[in-house]
């Protein structure tokens, strides 16, 4: 399409480590931070599923992760980056330092003087738990947040100051299957309102989610059909409709890498107050304790197995549909959604997600990151048909997602894909789309940057 096409590849330096936050450049992997502050004691929690992406690709798509519910998405966690404009102009900026003036722009001044004015979209983001929906936009918003989501179409990222926590929690998994999908949901609403007061009161016995995870009972078949279960030793008790994946967080003493000195800090998770004893209290009284697999911090290769369940459905789901590719009909496509609603709407939109796809006759599966409402309808295509009432039913889902005060696009973002351009749309009208095209026009006049990201150059 025209457009530059370069690798941050080289830009692979980290700089500093401190107790608050690490200085890199944006073609550090994910992986790569991840070990250096390991190494360090660090943490960076808001990281996608995807550790393989750049920090740059996940400041550009404000990538947001299982831990969201404690943690927030990538924004919250950038304090400062260096961005090049399509011009060659490089910009520094530092959050809390550039804000939009009262009349709603920014006047960004090149280093030769010249003054280029960038109107801030008039249009407001849903309240959700994370947004990857074109630009960011609020009344006297920061600079950074226009940069921060706006998926490489108004600069390069090349270096980024990102907020850490000085420890790292020690994690437990735990793998719940339930009976029924209403007690699974009353579970996860349950636990939402604990985790906050343990976050409220900083109770060190109290019990600590950072991520549940859930599967429905189409994804526990397909886990079944591929022997997942088995390979992996986890047991799915016939009939189940819902399987959670539980993100405990426990004191930093529990992990195996601390030293044996901490060891007596370690026993409280086990003792009576303990939150580990807590949380079995807890699965306990919702009558599933008996059918859950944990891993304990330490245990890796456990942790390793649950993950990997979980991991296999998105898996399941791209087999078929590339097998379907092959031996049905090549226009034959992943066809999948992104949504997000506030989480006391998450039956409606479980419901709706349903109603939609059997309607059609559709075979589907839904999963997702229950604990901020944000669920990943998927549909098992058999045909291109299916694949033609699947985008059908998602556009429907989007619209009904904004009608209960969620979004459509939660945390894939948008890019050239014709059906979340219109979910785009769908989210913030013409006049919106207009307005982040103002935008665009103002900072990449030729648009050279991702030309046809978002939105295309004419409405
Ligand atoms: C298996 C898998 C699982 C995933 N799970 C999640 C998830 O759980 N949550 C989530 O939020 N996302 C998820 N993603 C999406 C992934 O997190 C994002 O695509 C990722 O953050 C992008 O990083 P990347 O380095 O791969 O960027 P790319 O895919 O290379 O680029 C993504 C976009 O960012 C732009 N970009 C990249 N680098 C820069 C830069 N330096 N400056 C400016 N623009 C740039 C590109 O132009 C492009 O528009 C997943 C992706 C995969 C493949």
């Amino acid at each position: 399409m025209g457009e530059v096409l370069l690798t941050t590849s080289r830009l692979n330096r980290i700089f500093k480590i401190t107790e608050e936050s690490v200085h890199l450049e944006a073609g550090v992997a994910l992986t790569d931070l991840d070990a250096a502050l390991r190494n360090a004691g660090r943490y960076y929690p808001p990281t996608p599923t995807f550790m393989g992406a750049f920090v740059g690709g996940t400041i550009a798509t404000n990538a947001a992760g299982a831990a969201t519910f404690k943690y927030g998405t990538t924004r919250e966690w950038v304090q400062a980056i260096t961005v090049v404009l399509p011009t060659g102009e490089v910009l520094d900026i530092e959050r809390g330092h550039v804000t939009a003036s009262a009349d709603g722009s920014f006047d960004i001044r090149s280093s030769r003087g010249a003054a280029t004015r960038v109107p801030v979209p008039s249009y407001r983001l849903p309240r959700v738990a994370k947004l990857a929906a074109g630009y960011s936009a609020a009344p006297e918003m920061d600079l950074i947040d226009l940069f921060i989501g706006s998926e490489g179409t108004l600069g390069i990222v090349t270096e980024a100051r990102l907020r850490v926590l000085p420890v790292r929690p020690a994690l437990c998994l735990a793998f719940v299957p339930f009976a029924a999908r209403l007690s699974a949901l009353a579970f996860v609403r349950q636990l939402r309102g604990i985790a906050r007061d343990t976050w409220r009161t900083k109770d060190p016995h109290g019990i600590d989610v950072s991520a549940i995870e859930h599967m429905d009972a189409r994804c526990l078949e397909l886990l079944r059909e591929d022997g997942v279960d088995v390979a992996n030793g986890v047991t799915i008790p016939a009939g189940s409709e819902i399987a959670l994946l539980i993100t405990l967080e426990l004191p930093p003493a529990t992990t195996a890498e601390h030293a044996f000195d901490e060891i007596g800090r370690a026993r409280d998770v086990v003792a009576p107050d303990g939150s580990l004893r807590r949380f079995c209290r807890l699965l306990d009284a919702a009558g599933v304790l008996d059918d859950v697999d944990v891993a304990v911090p330490g245990d890796l290769a456990r942790a390793g197995q649950l993950l990997a369940v979980r991991e296999a459905v998105p898996a399941a789901v791209n087999q078929r549909v590339g097998r379907a590719k092959l031996a049905v009909d090549a226009r034959i496509e992943k066809t999948a959604a992104d949504m997000i609603v506030p989480f006391d709407r998450i039956e409606e939109l479980l419901t709706i997600y349903e109603t939609g796809f059997s309607s059609r006759g559709l075979d589907a599966a839904i999963w997702g990151h229950i604990s901020d409402g944000n669920l990943h309808p998927n549909v098992i295509p058999r045909s291109y048909d299916d694949v033609k009432a699947g985008k059908a039913a998602i556009l429907e889902f989007g619209r009904e997602a904004i009608r209960l005060g969620g979004a459509p696009l939660a945390e894939h973002g948008v890019g050239r894909n014709a059906v979340k351009q219109q979910l785009l749309e769908l989210l913030y009208g013409k006049k919106g789309i207009d307005e982040m095209r103002a935008v665009k026009d103002a900072i990449d006049p030729e648009w050279k940057l991702a030309p046809g990201v978002l939105f295309s150059r004419r409405s």
